[in-house]
This record gives C-alpha cells, structure tokens and sequence, in this order.
C-alpha cells in the first residue's frame, strides 16, 4: 500500500495518533472543552494524509525518472553495439573471449554509473531458452527469468527492452541486442540496474515532506492544545464577565435598598426629632399661649437669678394680672377669655428682652423674668408691657393690667421671696385702680 513510502511516515502517524489519543484524554480529564478534539483529528488526518501523497507521489517521480534513465541507457547501448557491428559474436562460443571483451569494455564503460550493477551476456540455444554466456557483477537476474524464452523475446527481435525486476527496489535490466556483420541478433546484453542510487535522492525528497509533515504534525497538536487552551479561557472569561455584570446588578440593588433604608431613616429621624421638639415644647410650653408654663418658668428664674447673683448681678420679676378678666369671660364668653390671654401672651412675647423668659404664671396672670435688670431696667420694662396691653386688639375689648415688679441683688433673696414681693406689688397696683406698674418696697410709694 505504502509502496516507496519511507517507514517513518508510518512512525508519525502512530505518534500522531497516540498524541490525539493523550490530548483526548487530557481533555476530558481536565474537563475542557473538547469541542476542538474533532477539528484537531481532522487536521493530523489531512496533514498526514498529504503527506502522505506528497511522499509517494515523489516517491513515484523518481521512479518514473529512474525507469526513463534505464530505458535512455539502454537505447545508448543498443545503438552503440549495433554501430560497432560485432560479428564475430558466434553461437558456437568461438569468439568467447570477444564477448567478454565487448563485456568488459561494456563494463568499464559503464563502471562510473553506479546504478549499474551487472553486466551479463546471454544467447539462445537450439530449443528456444536464453542461456548466459558470462556473467559479471551483481547481476539479480534468476536464472529462470533469463531461460524464460519470452522474457527477452522483444529484445531478440532486435529493439532494446528494459524488464523490471524488483518493483521495490527499482531493480531493472536492459536487454540490449548484439548483432553480427548481416544484423542477425547473436546475443543480448544484459544490464542490471538498481534504484540503489535513486533510492537515496527518492528518500532526500522524501525526507523533506516527511519533515515537513512533523512540523506540520506538531504545529497542528500544540495549536490544537493552545486552542483548547484559548476556548477555555474565553470561556472562562465570559462566565467571569456574566458574574462580573451580576454582582454589579446586586451591589446596585443592594445601593438602592440601602439609599431607601436612609431615606426612611432620615425620616424617622426627623419624625423622631419632630416628636422629641414637640414633646419639649410640651412640657416646658403652656397648651393655650404658647409661652413657658410655670414648671418651666420657675425653673427659668432660679437657674438665671442664681447666675445672675454669683457675679454680683441684678435679678427682676415682673408679675402681671389681668383686670376684671372674670367680668370679660362673662360678657364675651370663655372662648373670648381664651383669646384675649392668647392676645396678651403675644404681646408679651414680642416685648420681652434678649435673655428675659416669659410665662403664665396661672390663670390669668403672667411673669417675665429679667436676669441682669435693675430696678430702673425692669421698672421701665413693665411700664412698656402695661402701656401695649392696653393697646393690644383683641376680638372682645380693650384689656388691662396690673403690674408688680421685684429686684433681687447678689442672692440676697430667695426666688419665693421674690416672686412674694412682686405679688404684693402687683396687689398694691390692684389697690390703687389697676392698670399700673409698682416696684416693692419703696416702689410701692411710686405706683405709676
Ligand atoms: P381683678 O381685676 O381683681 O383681677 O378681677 P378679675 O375678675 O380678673 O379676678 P378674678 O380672680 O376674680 O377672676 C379671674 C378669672 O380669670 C376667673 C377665671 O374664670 C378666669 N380665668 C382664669 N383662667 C382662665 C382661662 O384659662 N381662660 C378663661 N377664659 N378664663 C380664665
Ligand atoms: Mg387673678
Ligand atoms: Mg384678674
């Protein structure tokens, strides 16, 4: 089947075949892609099998050229014999030593051929066999061949024959007649040729597609592995890139959750901060006016009188009472009540200075607290609340009040004591007609 194939190609393709067999192997065990593996056999296939035809077709070509050498040589020896017209070539064997020296002269000339390898004469004998005259040289021709009659049959009939002995070894003999003086074929000369030669260029060609059939070989299994390789990699790349995008997607999801969980947070907070505001305003803030209630009013005067004490500073109290505030519930109604005190407790909170502290101090009846304020300051300051009370519009008529004012020096008094002295003043102010200011002590000598 391979014939003039050099065995080596056979080597590569077992070693093609044993490595497609190992990459298969590897590839299922290291769980590749395997999707190569065809395309991968296909290519050591084509590639073997070209070279493969390469190799047997050169092969085939120098075959060729060697038979067409053979047949050239022989047409150079069929001439050259017939032109020197040997006759006294004779059946009898008389002109022997003539024949060996045609043979020898044959021989030598021929010797520098080396794919010449044998001369040898032959003759025919009475009843129609070929026998050998001489003999010389590694002759391959058996001896059978040569009694064969029909085997030089053309070259007896006076043509040169070329016969190929060994297909394998591109073995093959001329058979060149040699005629006498009236051209009659006395004998034929024979000679062996061997491939021998040609066998060394035919394996340089050979050796040339064989080697490029390795390169081939190995190109192709390496790209194989790298393809493989390269796949899998690609592969892997977009699995990371698809889980990539994913965990993009959840870590935006997860953002937004957390931006809405601080928003609701951030309300909470302010719902909570609101509550707590309220809750303060609640508890220090009077529900009606809107001023300190008492709790918180109290606790205003003695956290800022003992202030104002330990650095040797005034302390003042206005207490204000709102005058026949019955008689005006009673002739507008309560809810006019309401809004008359809602009224006054605006203007009170208008006029009270920077640092003072307003409040109800119950009923219908006010306190404004004046850290810092001497009996002069504070004095003026109830005068201005008594003059914008009168003024103040409310939905009813016109309201007044009565005023007591008290001053404290360096803690020399106690808040009770305080608050005590500016009721008797206001008392004082109810005493002497309402609506007007008194100072305690001497102050109740100078009722506005
Ligand atoms: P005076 O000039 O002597 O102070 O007389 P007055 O009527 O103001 O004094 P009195 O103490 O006799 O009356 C106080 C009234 O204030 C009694 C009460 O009904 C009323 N009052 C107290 N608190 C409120 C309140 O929150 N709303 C209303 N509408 N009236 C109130
Ligand atoms: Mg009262
Ligand atoms: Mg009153």
């Amino acid at each position: 089947m391979l014939n003039g194939v050099h065995p080596w190609l056979f080597g590569l393709a077992i070693l093609a075949v044993v490595s497609f067999i190992a990459i298969a192997a590897w590839t299922f065990k290291t769980k590749r892609s395997p999707k190569i593996l065809p395309v991968l056999f296909l290519l050591i296939v084509t590639t073997l099998v070209i070279g493969y035809l390469t190799a047997d077709s050169a092969s085939k070509r120098d075959t060729q050229r060697f038979l067409h050498n053979n047949i050239e040589l022989a047409n150079l020896i069929a001439i050259s014999t017939q032109n020197e017209n040997h006759a006294q070539i004779r059946l009898d064997g008389s002109s022997t030593t003539a024949i060996q020296n045609i043979e020898s002269s044959y021989a030598e000339m021929f010797k520098r051929r080396s794919s010449i390898t044998g001369i040898q004469t032959i003759r025919k004998t009475p009843d129609g066999k070929f026998q050998p005259i001489t003999r010389s040289g590694d002759n391959k021709i058996a001896n059978g061949v040569i009694e064969n009659p029909s085997t030089f049959a053309k070259a007896w009939e006076g043509s040169g024959q070329i016969l190929l002995l060994d297909d394998k070894d591109s073995a093959s003999v001329a058979a060149v007649p040699v005629t006498n003086s009236s051209r009659k074929v006395e004998a034929l000369l024979l000679a062996t040729f061997s491939g021998e030669s040609y066998r060394s260029s035919q394996f340089d060609a050979q050796k040339g597609v064989i080697t490029m059939t390795a390169i081939l070989l190995l190109l192709t299994i390496f790209g194989g592995i790298t393809g493989i390789q390269l796949i899998q990699t690609l592969a892997e790349a977009r699995v990371a890139r698809a889980e990539l995008l994913l965990q993009g997607d959840r870590i935006r999801e997860q953002m937004d959750i957390i931006a809405e969980k601080n928003q609701l947070m951030a309300a909470s907070h302010d719902a909570l901060a609101q509550a707590n505001a309220k809750l303060q305003s609640l508890a220090t803030l009077d529900g009606l006016t809107g001023v300190m209630n008492h709790r918180a009013l109290m606790e205003f005067l003695s956290v800022h009188m003992k202030r104002n004490g330990v650095i040797g500073s005034p302390s003042s109290v206005i207490l204000l009472d709102i005058d026949n505030f019955k008689q005006l519930n009673d002739q507008y109604g309560h809810m006019a009540g309401d809004e008359a005190l809602r009224t006054i407790a605006q203007v009170l909170k208008q006029s009270c200075p920077k640092d003072a502290g307003v409040g109800r101090y119950g009923g219908e009846e006010f306190m404004m607290v004046l850290p810092g304020a001497s009996e002069s300051a504070a004095f003026a300051v109830a005068e201005e609340l008594r003059r914008r009370i009168q003024m103040a519009k409310t939905s009813s008529r016109a309201v007044t009040a009565s005023v007591g004012v008290s001053t404290v020096y360096s803690l020399s008094k106690s808040e009770q004591t305080l608050i005590d002295e500016a009721d008797k003043a206001m008392y004082h102010s109810k005493q002497n007609g309402k609506n007007r200011v008194t100072h305690y002590g001497h102050g109740m000598l100078e009722s506005a």
